[in-house]
């Protein structure tokens, strides 16, 4: 501490907030909501660090990064749609810690452990700070199905958090995987690099070297994410010569209106995170609040769509339930036409553009949109 105090026992100024009373004495929950949140954490784990602390106004009760972490007793309400396993990881697990639901690729969860608790997490019925860890014996289990499985080109390592493994144990995993001729690709998910920037330590980076082709996918949803030591940490992962991708979710009160996810895909780009996915919100119990739907999420990218450059631009899907893959969403920019050919909205002017087929008649010249003001 600058002052060369020792933090006293129970304080929460240097470590992750973890509880109700942590919340309340941090100033991010009114004393007279601390109840209803311990009710909350019995079931869903809480976990702010403080980086994302230093990131939240506690003045501000609609705070868009608040809104992600502090429970709500609405967590507590399982509406008609949601579901305990949205995505249908369970009947797709061939061993523990794996789950394989389409051909060519598969994803790896070696630890159930985040950086953060999200309240939307599609997987908050099992996340948590205690529980997922593989043991060595289910490890190798799991990296033996790797191993036996040939079409699988892919490995995903997700959770949890993998970044919230230590170097050791990452490099371990990473080690075997890279040794797989078939394994072509690995992919890491990760809140890791805007919620704990300092985990992006030289030990990480060292062992996410590999002759393999490695990509890290940065969950983030909001511009205020990107803050200097989520930039620096970044950065150091660029260095290294990194590729990194965005997701993000498309949640009511944090990025549901054009201007927040215009932010939110520049300031990636800003940090040379390509914008990948951006979900459709998965119906875990609880977590209504966040949903926007996919109408308003079609209008929200189309006003996007040439004000934004392309590179800022990520596919927009619906994890199917029952684990059917992710449907694109749209929006749609194209639509057939009675007696062939293609009616386009351009991005830019204000009239159709009927593409017909190559040997038809020259098309009307449109009339382009005047640049839009800065
Ligand atoms: S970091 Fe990902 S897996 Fe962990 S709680 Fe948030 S959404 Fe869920």
């Amino acid at each position: 501490m600058p002052d060369g105090t020792l933090p006293r026992p129970g304080d929460i100024t240097n470590r992750t907030l973890r509880s109700a009373e942590d919340l309340v004495a941090a100033g991010l929950l009114p004393e007279a909501a601390r109840e209803a949140a311990a009710r909350v954490a019995e079931r869903y784990s809480i976990s702010v660090t403080q980086s994302v602390r230093a990131l939240i106004d506690p003045t501000d009760p609609a705070d868009p990064i608040a809104r992600q972490y502090i429970p709500n007793p609405a967590e507590l309400v399982t509406g008609p749609q949601e579901l305990a396993d949205p995505i249908a990881d369970e009947p797709f697990s061939p061993v523990k810690g794996v789950v394989h639901r389409y051909p060519d690729r598969a994803l790896l969860k070696p630890l159930l452990a985040c950086p953060v608790y999200c309240r939307f997490c599609f997987r908050r019925e099992v996340v948590g700070p205690d529980g997922g860890l593989l043991t060595e014996a289910e490890l190798d289990a799991a990296l033996d199905w790797f191993a036996r499985t040939p079409q699988v080109r892919e490995a995903i390592l997700t959770g949890g958090d993998p970044l919230m493994l230590s170097p050791r144990r990452l490099g371990h995993i990473l080690a075997r995987l890279s040794a797989m001729p078939h394994i072509e690709i690995i992919r890491l998910h990760s809140r890791v690099p805007v919620a704990d920037p300092a985990r992006v330590s030289p030990a990480l980076l060292r062992v996410l070297e590999t002759e393999k082709a490695l990509f890290l996918c940065v969950h983030a949803n909001h511009a205020r994410e990107f803050a200097e030591p989520a930039r620096a940490a970044l950065a150091r992962l660029a260095r290294a010569g990194i590729p990194l991708l965005g997701q993000s979710v498309l949640l009511r009160g944090v990025n549901d209106s054009a201007e927040a996810l215009e932010a939110l895909f520049r300031a990636m780009l800003r940090c040379r995170v390509k914008p990948y996915y951006l979900h459709q919100l998965d119906r875990a119990p609880g977590t209504a609040r966040f949903e926007v739907p996919i109408e308003e999420g079609r209008a929200l990218l189309r006003q996007l769509r040439g004000r934004l450059t392309g590179l800022a631009w990520p596919t927009y899907v619906l994890d199917v339930p029952g684990g059917r893959g992710k449907a694109p969403l749209g929006p749609d920019f194209a639509a057939p036409e009675e007696g062939g050919g293609w009616r386009v909205e351009p991005p830019l002017g204000d009239a159709p553009h009927r593409h017909g087929p190559p040997d038809g008649p020259a098309p009307e010249p449109g009339r382009p949109a005047p640049p839009a003001p800065q």
